[in-house]
């Protein structure tokens, strides 16, 4: 398996790009280490097949170059890369046995058959699907099928990295949990490098070591989903993860003072911010207290889910969401205070940390 280096990726579709708005794909720079396991989500359209797509060599970025353990594979094919991936749609061989189709891909490198016979029985118990090898693929469920796609990708243990984009999508819910557990446990006992595409938000904090938030064209933060939570370092981080997301409130900001509307609240840092940049202030619904002191709300409506409350309520001029326990009390004159470690702090979208 390999570290792979992402140097300066940028991709514009059309022949002459006029503007930066006409680029999939803006900046990407970052290494990946060997052996991590990376979700990129992000909202449709913000480039995340277009960058497994440069990751695998079914496109070339307009710019930048991709190395595999320092190696620059920029202008290499898929099958020079040496790539396995897992599509949406199980691609599969419909006529041939389970047992051929895990085959396949060894016969194709002209592994010996006593090798291919072992990894293929080998692989076929990996995946789930000891009792099934005689079994031609077309008589299987579109989750065996998908099984199938990962055999095909892990029977091949010489793969620099495996590449899934939404390959749950077509399976049922609680199939769907079964497979991602099964792939997360593939994954610590045999540690390849893993780049899996997603725009479900649990699939990805369930499964990933690091998470890659894109939004945009751009990675706009890579973080374990603590820290995604906690320390959201763009806006879009911060509203994207959490249900209800974090709330951004309008802030002003002068030496540790913030004020909100009429309100302030002093910090014990002073966030760097510059002249001119439009600040915000995030506090996710889960770290706001409501209670009989701190600032005025007034509380618009309650939503009951199960073993909490989300109450959306007006504050300085905006809709804020905060979540209390199923018995919590909502008070006649309700007040709001925020748990000041989880205050962050944004400049033109981008977090401002302490330092
Ligand atoms: P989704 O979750 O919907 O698959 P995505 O995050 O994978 O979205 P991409 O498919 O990478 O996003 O698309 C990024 C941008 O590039 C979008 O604006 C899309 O319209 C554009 N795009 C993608 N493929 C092409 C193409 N073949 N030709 C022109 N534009 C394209």
């Amino acid at each position: 398996m390999a570290r792979i280096n992402l140097e300066h990726i940028r991709h514009a579709y059309g022949e002459k790009p006029k503007s930066e708005a006409d680029y999939a794909l803006k900046e990407v720079h970052h290494e990946w280490n060997d052996g991590g396991a990376y979700a990129l989500l992000g909202p449709s359209g913000c480039g995340k097949t277009t960058l497994l797509n440069i990751i695998s060599g079914l496109l070339q970025p307009s710019e930048g170059r991709i190395l595999f353990d320092g190696r620059d594979v920029t202008e290499l094919s898929t099958q020079q890369r040496n790539i396995a991936q897992v599509f949406q749609f199980p691609v599969i061989y419909d006529t041939m046995t389970v047992y051929d189709n895990l085959a396949f891909p060894l016969r194709n490198r002209h592994v010996p058959e006593a090798e291919v016979d072992r990894r293929v029985r080998e692989t076929i118990d990996m995946i789930g699907l000891s009792g099934w090898a005689d079994r031609k693929a077309r008589r299987l469920t579109a989750d065996q099928k998908q099984k199938i796609s990962l055999g095909r990708g892990l029977v091949r243990n010489d793969v620099n990295a495996i590449l899934f984009d939404e390959p749950l999508t077509v399976i049922d819910p609680h199939m769907k949990w079964v497979l991602r557990s099964q792939l997360k446990k593939l994954h610590r006992q045999f540690g390849f490098t893993m780049v899996y595409v997603t725009h479900d938000q649990t699939e990805a904090l369930t499964f990933a070591d690091k998470v890659v938030v894109m939004y945009d064209g751009q990675i706009v933060q890579i973080g374990t989903p603590a820290e995604l939570f906690e320390r959201p370092s763009h806006t879009f981080v911060g509203y994207f993860i959490g249900s209800p997301g974090m709330n951004l409130l309008p802030a002003r900001i002068d030496g540790s003072t913030v004020s909100l509307g009429t309100d302030t609240i002093t910090l014990d840092y002073q966030p760097k911010v510059a002249a001119g940049a439009r600040t915000e202030l995030g506090i996710r619904p889960e770290f706001v207290r409501l209670g009989r002191e701190g600032m005025h709300v007034h509380v618009r409506k309650v939503e009951d889910i199960g073993r909490q409350k989300i109450v959306r309520a007006e504050f300085a001029g905006k809709s804020i969401a905060i979540v209390v326990p199923e018995d919590g009390e909502i008070p006649a004159e309700p007040r709001i205070t925020f748990d000041p470690s989880a205050i962050n702090i944004y400049a033109d979208s981008w977090r401002v940390g302490r330092e």
